[in-house]
This record gives structure tokens, C-alpha cells and sequence, in this order.
């Protein structure tokens, strides 16, 4: 069975197969995570989004990671959390973190990081966004050597240490 770690930091240093990408769905770039993986990618992970023609909420796309020290870098749309019934971002969300495992269990992919979608300028609540990401998680651990959720602030890296004690590492 795999690992989950729960660490506080920037996605983009982390040396895995793929880190997941808070994309919006043009997959254009934009602000927070998003902004901060294409600046740390380079100009060609713009170049191959543009081929890939968005991507709708709860769904997931692949690409390379370019001069990212990870191999690939999945793409992923949250919900704007009041755009939706809260069941219906739940599912959404939900959708997002299952497309994006699955698409890298397509490709063979044994090491993944996510930041936490949807939880920045998309407004999901912080604490149900923590524990649907690790609960998520927990369901594919038997496919995955280590599965990381990145924290950026330490606000949030505060509620995961109340609730999820076991899987941080400082
Ligand atoms: P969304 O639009 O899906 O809400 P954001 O990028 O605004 O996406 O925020 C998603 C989460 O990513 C937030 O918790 C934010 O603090 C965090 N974040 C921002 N920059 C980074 C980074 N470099 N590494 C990891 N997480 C980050």
C-alpha cells in the first residue's frame, strides 16, 4: 500500500511523476497555482495546453512537465464553489481529484502531488476541500507508491495537522 504525505510548500519543486494542476478551463494559465506551475514549466507547457482545447470542470488532462523537475503535469478544473449546490461542487471536486489518479494510472504513473483544488480564488471551504482531497486519496493507495496534498498556506496546513495528524510531515 502506498503512502499519503500531507506537507506544506510549493508544488512546483517537487520531484514526483505528476503534480496535479488547479487549471481553469480555457487551461490558458491564470493566477495562484496555475500561474505558478506555467512559470516554473516554461513557455512549451503553454504551447501544448493550447493543443489540448480546455477542459470542463471535474475533468483532467495530461501533459508534460517540461522544465518542471516532475515528468508530467495533470491538468484539472475545480468548481467555483458558488456556481454549485454545495453537493454538487462536492461531486465535482470529487471528480476532479478520481479523473486526475486515473488518468495517471493510465500512464503508469506512481508518484502524484495535488495542491489543494479549488480551495484558493475558487472559494471551497478549506477543511471540507482537506479532507475530500485525503479521503479521496485513501481509496487509491493500493495503485500509487506516494501520494502527496500540498499545502501552500499555513492556515490550511494548520487544519490538516488537527485532522489528519498521521499524514503530515514537516
Ligand atoms: P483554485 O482556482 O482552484 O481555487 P488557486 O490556485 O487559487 O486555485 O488555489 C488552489 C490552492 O493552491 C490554494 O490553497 C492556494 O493557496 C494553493 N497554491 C497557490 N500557489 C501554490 C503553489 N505554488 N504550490 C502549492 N499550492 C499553491
Amino acid at each position: 500500500m502506498g503512502k499519503i504525505k500531507i506537507i506544506k510548500g510549493d508544488i512546483t519543486t517537487l520531484d514526483c511523476d505528476a503534480i496535479v494542476n488547479a487549471a481553469n478551463s480555457s487551461l490558458l494559465g491564470g493566477g495562484g497555482v496555475d500561474g505558478a506551475i506555467h512559470w516554473a514549466a516554461g513557455p512549451e507547457l503553454l504551447a501544448e495546453c493550447r493543443t489540448l482545447h480546455g477542459c470542463r470542470t471535474g475533468e483532467a488532462k495530461i501533459t508534460k512537465g517540461y522544465k518542471l523537475p516532475a515528468k508530467f503535469v495533470i491538468h484539472t478544473v475545480g468548481p467555483v464553489y458558488f456556481e454549485h449546490k454545495p453537493a454538487e461542487a462536492e461531486a465535482l471536486l470529487t471528480s476532479c481529484y478520481e479523473n486526475s489518479l486515473t488518468l495517471a494510472k493510465e500512464n503508469g504513473l506512481k508518484t502524484i502531488a495535488f495542491p489543494l483544488i479549488s480551495a484558493g480564488v475558487y472559494g471551497y471551504p478549506q477543511r471540507d476541500a482537506i479532507k475530500l482531497a485525503v479521503e479521496t486519496m485513501k481509496l487509491h493507495q493500493d495503485d500509487f507508491d506516494e501520494m502527496t496534498l500540498v499545502l501552500f498556506g499555513e492556515r490550511e496546513f494548520g487544519f490538516a495537522k488537527e485532522e489528519y495528524s498521521e499524514f503530515i510531515q514537516e
